[in-house]
């Protein structure tokens, strides 16, 4: 089923039209309630719209029941090669804040927000993060990056997720300071959840000889992970989805499979998979499976938010590369 014909989908776009109304007087409202003297009692949740759906759940982890999240690209869906229909323009005409993950990610947002001439805070969450280049030189990728050379993929490593939450605390209690408390409580607590993660993420791994962490992938969206946790990975693709991978790409990689006898080869849950499964074939290796790298899984999927997509990632690898 396409995300565009859900049963809900008329009742919601009805619901939309009628927050359209509401939408066209909250700025001038927003605006004058900004001072900080007597913030308002709050009547209802705050309006947030987030790009994609790792940053979505990010804020609902720090949101709790005082914010609505908006996700503009949901799960399984590929942010890169996005394209925002008017139903999404009518989400952000509804917002009162919008987060974003910025390095070049989201090129579609600057245009979506400016069609509805929309004038609330927008937090680019990855600001402060020490950005990656792209790894162009590895992959020898022949022909220009059209994206631009920073890698986007930034909340592969959870220290910068800890960045992004604190990012997003600070903006909700600029639209909402009454629940400001709340917020910087509640992105407290994630954070612990996220030390924990990390150290959990590098026990893992400590257990794996250097030598044998490599892993391929299809798009090369795991840069900051393999630094961050000392992993090689090596990609078909490039760090954007839209730059198909050559014939050269795909003969450099079986090459490279060969030699250093790699054995975690997996397809992404937003990528095409027939690339993957074509050096599968000419490799002799099974697929291990999917990592979630741009796009969380579904409520009932094994990555249903940021904490369990990297539990999952990280043991999903590990376990391809002891085999079976
Ligand atoms: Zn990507």
């Amino acid at each position: 089923m396409s995300p565009t014909s859900y049963p809900w989908n008329l009742p919601r776009r009805a619901m939309l039209g009628f927050g359209l109304a509401l939408a066209v007087c909250s700025p001038a409202l927003q605006a004058q309630a900004t001072p900080a003297q007597s913030p308002p009692v709050q009547a209802a949740p705050v309006q947030a719209v987030a790009t994609f759906s790792i940053l979505g759940d990010l804020v609902r982890q720090v949101g709790g029941e005082r914010v609505a999240v908006t996700v503009l690209v949901g799960p399984g869906a590929d942010a890169h090669v996005f394209r925002p229909t008017p139903a999404h323009a009518r989400q952000i005409g509804q917002a009162q804040i919008v987060f974003s993950n910025g390095l070049g990610y989201e090129s579609w947002l600057a245009r979506l927000l400016s069609s509805v001439n929309y004038r609330g805070p927008h937090v680019v969450l990855s600001t402060g993060v020490q950005p990656l280049k792209a790894g162009k030189k590895k992959h020898g990728h022949a022909h220009g990056h059209d994206h631009g050379d920073t890698d986007p993929h930034a909340w592969q490593n959870v220290a910068h997720v800890m960045t992004y939450v604190a990012h997003i605390a600070q903006g909700l209690c600029q639209v909402d300071a009454s629940g400001c408390d709340l917020y910087r409580r509640n992105a407290g607590s994630y954070t612990a959840e996220l030390r924990a993660l990390e150290a959990e993420i590098r026990a893992s791994w400590a257990e794996v000889p250097a030598a044998q962490r490599s892993v391929i992938t299809s798009h090369d969206a795991f840069g900051y992970y393999g630094a961050a946790y000392g992993v090689r990975f090596f990609a078909a693709q490039g760090i954007d989805t839209k730059n198909a991978a050559s014939a050269q790409d795909v003969a450099r990689l079986v090459r490279q499979i060969r030699r250093d006898n790699i054995r975690a080869l997996f397809v992404e849950n937003i990528a095409d998979p027939r690339l993957i499964e074509q050096i599968g074939r000419e490799t002799g290796l099974r697929p291990a499976g999917k990592l979630f790298s741009d796009s969380l899984s579904g409520a009932d999927g094994p990555a249903p938010n940021y904490i369990a997509m990297m539990r999952y990632n990280t043991r999903a690898m590990i376990n391809a590369i002891r085999g079976p």
